[in-house]
């Protein structure tokens, strides 16, 4: 028998290859995204970017095993995506994520014990370091209902941290704070990451938070989605806001999102080597 071998580090965790995904009701077939496909490296972070209604949740839950796919292949860490599992978190844009009669402390243990990946003083060790690591550790005993949008969403990150997933899955969790706490979620975000140097992959339909949190972007078009282009934006951080190249590449991604796909791949032909568009 052939020795299992560790995935090289240049492997990516995560491969998605000519994905289509539907939803089928008795009365007709919802086609969610068309032939996606995209590859994410340890410690990226991967944003996929599009209008409302392009099949990013959808993908975020085949990701999560929790939508077979029509057609194409689902990998984590080489292995096929099936069904849900512990190696893959997801935060959610909700703020009732979190179970409101557990303490802030029993919420990010409980993942670890439920799925018996730690017992108690291990599990209490890790949820306290994690809560430490998001400026909660005075909140340990609070219920949810005291906290403020943020600092649920704050909660519901130590959570998944804690887990040591092979990917963390967020799905627009900014998205109904207002603008300056979101600013700050992003700041945050990616201190922890610069920290933890976890695999991220963020949905958003903001161009302006995918430039800011991503180090890559994937655009995908309306309805159904595909992939239009591919770049990379780890040149552009939370202080690069507002700054001329971060509106000059925040117009290109917005003519590659909604133009036709000739002006959209005169666009990104304008910023070659950062963009790859792809399809037509
Ligand atoms: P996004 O997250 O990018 O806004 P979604 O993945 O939620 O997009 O939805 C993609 C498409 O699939 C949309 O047209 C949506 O209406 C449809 N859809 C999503 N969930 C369901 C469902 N449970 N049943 C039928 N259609 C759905
Ligand atoms: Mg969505």
């Amino acid at each position: 028998m052939a020795l299992q071998q560790s995935p090289a580090a240049d492997a990516p965790v995560l491969q998605v290859s000519a994905l289509n995904l539907e939803y089928r009701t008795h009365r007709r077939v919802v086609r969610a995204t068309h032939d996606v496909s995209f590859d994410v490296f340890p410690a990226d972070r991967f944003v996929l970017l599009g209008p409302s209604g392009c099949g990013k949740s959808s993908l975020l839950k085949a990701i999560g095993g929790f939508l077979p796919s029509v057609s194409g292949s689902i990998t984590l860490g080489g292995a096929a995506v099936t069904q849900p599992g512990p190696d893959r978190l997801m935060v959610f844009q909700e703020f009732d994520q979190l179970p409101p009669w557990k303490t802030v402390l029993e919420n990010v243990m409980f993942p670890l014990l439920a799925s018996g990946k730690a017992g108690r003083a291990e599990a209490r060790e890790r949820a306290g370091y994690f809560l430490a690591k998001v400026g909660l550790s005075a909140f340990a005993d609070a219920y949810p209902h005291t906290l403020s949008g943020g600092m649920k969403q704050r909660v519901a990150i130590a959570r998944a941290l804690a887990m040591e997933p092979k990917v963390l899955l967020m799905d627009e969790p900014f998205a109904a704070l207002d603008a300056l706490t979101r600013r700050k979620m992003q700041e945050e975000l990616l201190a922890l990451w610069e920290e933890v140097r976890f695999t991220l992959l963020f949905v958003t339909h903001s161009i302006e938070e995918a430039l800011v949190v991503g180090s890559r972007i994937l655009l995908l078009s309306p309805h159904p989605g595909r992939v239009r282009a591919e770049l990379n934006s780890h040149q552009f951080g939370i202080d690069d806001f507002g700054g001329s190249a971060f509106q000059q590449t925040s117009r290109r991604i917005h003519h590659l999102l909604f133009d036709e796909p000739e002006t959209a791949r005169d666009a990104a032909a304008a910023v070659k080597p950062r963009f790859r568009v792809v399809g037509g």
